[in-house]
């Protein structure tokens, strides 16, 4: 049986309600749409899973407010359902120093937790980032609320020069580290 992925890009398109961080002139919501098709196309290819993603187009709008955009994400996940659900974000500090790619779960020590750090180790290694490691939220919707594994990626800063960068010209090699830590954490041929 197929390995059922749930991919949720995040945040909703420009112009809308519940998108993400800015800087430059970059925006959030597209890397994450862009990350997420890449992570799609990789998974759809390999029989050993199946995949749904939360904005199969460019165009996509979830929900109506902010915490309606949420409920769907999770309720697409939940009805589907998916066995892994797979959050794909990026961050943003004041500070422009602060650097690195960090996995959100639920709790410690629990499956979502040992994915995750799977997922981390595979990003830093193809991408470079700094590991900034797994972190546990339990206040974050899309892990409190999905009734299967779940995590949250934050790829890198948008706020540091060097990220930003990485976020610009990396997004394939993103969605490969994604795609590898599945690999290794289900202990499939690469
Ligand atoms: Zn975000």
């Amino acid at each position: 049986m197929a390995i059922k992925i749930f991919i949720d890009q995040g945040h909703n398109p420009t112009g809308n309600h519940n998108t993400g961080a800015e800087n430059s002139g970059v925006y959030e919501q597209d890397i994450t749409y862009n990350v997420g098709k890449y992570l799609e196309e990789m998974l759809r290819a390999n029989p050993a899973f199946e995949v749904r993603v939360s904005r199969p187009t460019e165009e996509t709008v979830l929900g109506t407010s902010n915490a309606t955009s949420l409920q769907e994400r999770v309720n697409m996940a939940n009805s589907w359902p998916a066995d892994y659900f797979i959050s794909i974000h990026v961050n943003s500090n004041v500070n422009p120093a602060i650097n690195g790619t960090e996995v959100y779960v639920y709790r410690a020590y629990s499956e979502s937790y040992y994915l995750a750090g799977y997922v981390l180790d595979a990003i830093v290694d193809l991408v470079g980032t700094k590991n900034n490691g797994v972190r546990t939220n339990p206040s974050l919707y899309v892990l409190r609320r999905t009734k299967m594994p779940a995590i949250l990626v934050e790829l890198a800063y948008l706020s540091n020069f060097e990220d930003r960068q990485r976020l610009i010209d990396e997004q394939y090699t993103f969605a490969e580290g994604i795609y590898d830590g599945l690999l290794n954490y289900f202990d499939l041929d690469q």
